[in-house]
């Protein structure tokens, strides 16, 4: 089952994998930032939401 980090501002797929990663290596992934909606991501585990 594959790792889906959500934005919470937003609901963005930010990052969907089999690889399992933790919050900090997906936000700098992105650049810290959204993709979609712009909203900063802090290396605070409740602005991204990780489900298995
Ligand atoms: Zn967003």
């Amino acid at each position: 089952m594959p790792q889906i980090a959500v934005c919470k501002g937003c609901g963005y797929v930010i990052y969907e994998g089999v690889e399992l990663k933790s919050a900090d290596e997906i936000i700098q992934m992105v650049g810290g930032r959204c993709p979609k909606c712009g909203k900063k991501l802090t290396f605070n585990i409740e602005d991204v939401e990780i489900s298995s």
